[in-house]
């Protein structure tokens, strides 16, 4: 039941062995393409991303792109990929799809198998990228090489956009997104998806339309300090820790957009007792704090009532048996689109009141952006296709609590929508973590997905 790249030949994919493999040829390509692009170590400072892309514009060539259509932007050791599939109106805004080519990293000695040897296995395809995002990137370039061969000519141009630093400084991102500003509509394959129960059966779907805007806040005091046994009024990590304390007592008022009101309603049937009675109770009145409160009480749904804001590092001192000089503390908040970062680092200062403590946003590359206002056009052709391909389940419009490259576009004003193909149980998701893997399921019924969305949408 192991198969590597080098393998997959037609005779091995024809062994019972992997009888459970994909049978359509663009789910065959897709497999492949998948296979072959785990292989490329496209972690940061790797210098691999630009070998991937090449990789994957020859796949496209061969499928009939003209050369000229396909070009990687090189920036430091990595870059972006730009694949324009040309349309009937070549002057109308194009439809931008949207993927990442870069890895986070995987220490080989900590997974069970090699992290960038593609294994299939027990159903899986495992590998670094193999769900996040290297699969649907696969499975979206096989939709396109078959799209092409068959001769389908979109409306507008479809701009294939691939980045190459999503996983840490989204530089190629920014980049691409300039370049890009007048995109009519961007469809994103890192986000969303479809949600399995244990027994395999779908669930409901995830449009992702909206990501929380990622804040670092960093506290610093300084003092003289001095000899831990002759202690002053001052001290440094007392104050700090005091006043962290008084920030993680506090909770944000609850808030509330289209996608979340959606997404509360939908999802109270998914969930019966308080805790559905509580999404309803709050999707119907924002102002119901008894309810924002019963759902702040769970993880998985705290971040869609409120902004937070939680200490996660805190350093301080020097030596056992000094007075502390310097005490440094993180705050990581997660803030509702449509509020601004200025506005969480006054309340934190007015949590904070102590004038000695000093309090500054990091800068990681991340920016505020809101929320995607949902178009009727998309949500039909999500509805459409779920219900092509897992009858009955609910297409429910999603906020996600991490970032991906959408909010660069949707910071300029362009709709973004995350689409994935990929429909798995949340046990198996190990996106970022060890032994990463996706559906052997996906590649068939992704690019019968990809192909649905694309003649419906681009
Ligand atoms: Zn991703």
């Amino acid at each position: 039941m192991r198969c590597l790249a080098a393998l997959l030949s037609a005779a091995l994919l024809a062994t019972p062995a992997l009888a459970q493999g994909p049978t359509t040829p663009g789910g065959k390509e897709a497999l492949t393409l998948l296979s072959k692009g785990i292989a490329f170590r496209t972690v940061a400072g790797q210098g691999q991303v630009p070998a991937y892309a090449a990789y994957l514009k020859a796949q496209l060539v061969a499928a009939g792109l003209p050369t000229d259509a396909i070009e990687f932007v090189a920036m430091g050791d990595t870059g972006y990929l730009v694949a324009r599939y040309a349309g009937r109106d070549r002057a109308a805004k194009p439809t931008v799809l949207l993927g990442h080519m870069d890895v986070v990293a995987a220490d080989p000695a900590d997974w069970t198998r090699d992290p960038f040897t593609p294994v299939v296995e027990g159903g899986y395809v495992f590998g670094r990228g193999s769900l996040d995002n290297k699969g649907d990137v696969s499975i979206l370039i096989a939709t396109l090489m078959q799209l092409k061969r068959a001769g389908w000519v979109p409306a507008r141009d479809v701009v294939l956009l691939l980045t190459g630093d999503e996983e840490t400084t989204m530089a190629t991102t920014r980049a691409a997104a300039e370049r890009f500003k007048n995109a009519a509509l961007v469809l994103n394959a890192d986000a969303g998806g479809g949600t399995l129960d244990e027994a395999g059966k779908p669930t409901v779907y995830g449009l992702q339309a909206a990501e929380k805007v990622y804040g670092d806040f960093r506290l610093t005091i300084t003092d003289a300090g001095g000899h831990s046994s002759r202690p002053g009024p001052v001290n440094a990590i007392a104050r700090l820790a005091a006043a962290v304390g008084r920030i993680a007592a506090y909770r944000f008022p609850p808030e509330q957009n289209a996608i979340t009101k959606a997404y509360l309603a939908g999802s109270a049937a998914n969930n019966p007792g308080p805790t559905g009675d509580a999404m309803r109770a709050f999707a119907a009145n924002p102002k119901d704090t008894a309810a924002a409160d019963l759902l702040s009480s769970k993880p998985e749904f705290v971040g869609q009532v409120r902004t937070t804001c939680v200490p996660t590092q805190f350093n301080g001192g020097h030596a056992p048996n000094a007075l502390p000089q310097r005490a440094v503390a993180n705050i990581n908040c997660r803030i509702f689109p449509g509020t601004s970062r200025a506005s969480i680092q006054a309340k934190l200062t007015s949590l904070i009141a102590d004038p000695a403590i000093r309090i500054e946003l990091i800068d990681n590359g991340t920016i505020e952006a809101g929320a995607s206002p949902l178009e009727p056009r998309v949500l039909a052709a999500v509805r459409a296709a779920v219900a092509k391909r897992a009858p009955g389940t609910p297409v429910i419009p999603a906020m996600e609590a991490g970032a991906t490259d959408s909010m660069h576009f949707r910071a300029r004003g362009i709709p973004a929508f995350g689409i994935g193909s990929v429909f798995m149980k949340p046990s198996n998701e190990f996106a970022h973590g060890l032994n990463e893997r996706l559906p052997v399921a996906s590649f068939d019924a992704g690019v019968a997905w990809w192909e649905a969305l694309l003649r419906a949408l681009a």
